[in-house]
């Protein structure tokens, strides 16, 4: 199969409320060293309303084209519009790579557009490189649990489609000198389109740190039982001031809401303690909490495998446990 119809290397540029995303300039200094592998040109992608000035700063990051879709339409990020949009404008263009970042617009995004351009997608990837020999993008993500790199390639489909973590590539310097072209994409949405109407925008007020940042996490899992036995959870968190992070489970019954989720498909964080109450230590959460500086588990089972990563284990009922420690570290603020 022949690609030849298929150059340059396309990033899209994702914004909320007039900012671009950090991953977004990210990718645009790691497309530059992709696009000079391939000696071919660099492009963004932006979709929004009214987005003339982030178009050109989009340039001073790197871009040499940014295809910039300017409508009222496309003024808060929906899937089926965006969709439809860079579709169409890979049917017409032929990028021969695509980069989204792996936030959750662009995890939401690219699989899409993945599925309607009739190719693959690596998702998650941690480095991009070119192979010299073939031209083809090599693609790596951790693996289980980040104990393997992989290295994926797509070479039966155009264009060649990634998300890539924030984070993990560097965005170049702003040069305000530097020039490019803007090309103005048509944007004709039909209603089957934008399927979904936002009727109402709430923002949601964060309280605390971003887990990410946090300092201390009280981990809590399957083994604190349901969403009343969640107060202790609550409690401890309160005293040690720290924030909440969870497995999967919790999550899916419903015990508590939020972007809480520690793990492979949740955040990966660092603080220097972590509570880990109630989880049995799968890889697919330890993998995002290894980092830690001192991890502390309570669970019943003395097997459990969250004690093999442990450098406190406490072998007890957590409903028994932590409120005898919230006792003792009252004690010492009084
Ligand atoms: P369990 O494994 O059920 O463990 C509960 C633990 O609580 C047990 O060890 C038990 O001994 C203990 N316990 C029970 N009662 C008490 C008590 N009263 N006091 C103290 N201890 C008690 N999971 C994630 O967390 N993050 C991810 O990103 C993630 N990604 C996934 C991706 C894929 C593709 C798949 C297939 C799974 C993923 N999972 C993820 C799920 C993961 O595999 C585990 O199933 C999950 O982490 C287990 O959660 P848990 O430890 O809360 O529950």
């Amino acid at each position: 199969m022949s690609f030849n119809e298929y150059h340059s290397v396309w990033v899209f540029a994702e914004q909320t409320n007039g900012r671009l995303s950090a991953v977004s300039l990210e990718l645009l200094g790691k497309g530059r060293d992709l696009a000079g592998s391939l000696n071919t040109q660099l492009s963004a992608v932006l979709l929004g309303w009214q987005m003339e000035n982030l178009a050109q700063d989009l340039i001073h990051y790197g871009a040499d084209k940014v295809y910039l879709a300017d409508d009222p339409q496309l003024s808060h990020y929906m899937t089926g519009s965006y969709t439809t949009v860079i579709t169409k404008q890979i049917l017409e263009s032929k990028p021969e790579i695509l980069l989204f970042g792996a936030t959750d617009i662009g995890r939401d995004l690219a699989p899409r557009v993945a599925k309607r351009s009739g190719v693959g997608l690596t998702a998650d990837c941690t480095d991009l490189a070119i192979e010299k020999e073939s031209g083809l993008l090599l693609s790596t993500k951790p693996g289980y649990g980040a104990s393997m790199m992989y290295i994926f390639v797509c070479a039966q489909a155009r264009p060649q489609m990634a998300t890539v973590r924030p984070g993990v590539m560097r965005a170049l310097e702003k040069d305000a000198k530097r020039t490019g072209q803007i090309i103005h994409v048509p944007v004709r949405l039909e209603a089957s389109d934008m399927p979904v109407k936002i009727v109402k925008r709430v923002k949601e007020i964060k309280k605390g740190a971003k887990l990410e940042e946090a300092r201390i996490i009280v981990g809590a899992g399957m083994g604190v039982g349901s969403a009343e036995k969640f107060a202790v959870i609550h409690q401890l968190a309160e005293v040690l001031g720290a924030e909440i992070g969870t497995t999967k489970y919790p999550l899916d019954e419903g015990w508590i809401t939020g972007d809480r989720m520690i793990g492979q498909t949740g955040k990966t964080v660092k603080p220097q303690l972590y509570v880990a109450c109630g989880i049995s230590g799968a890889i697919q959460h330890i993998s995002g909490v290894w980092d830690s500086d001192t991890i502390v588990a309570i669970n019943t089972d003395p097997r459990a495998d969250i004690f093999g990563i442990a450098d406190y284990g406490i072998v007890g009922d957590l409903h028994e446990v932590i409120p005898a420690l919230i006792e003792e570290l009252s004690k010492r603020h009084t």
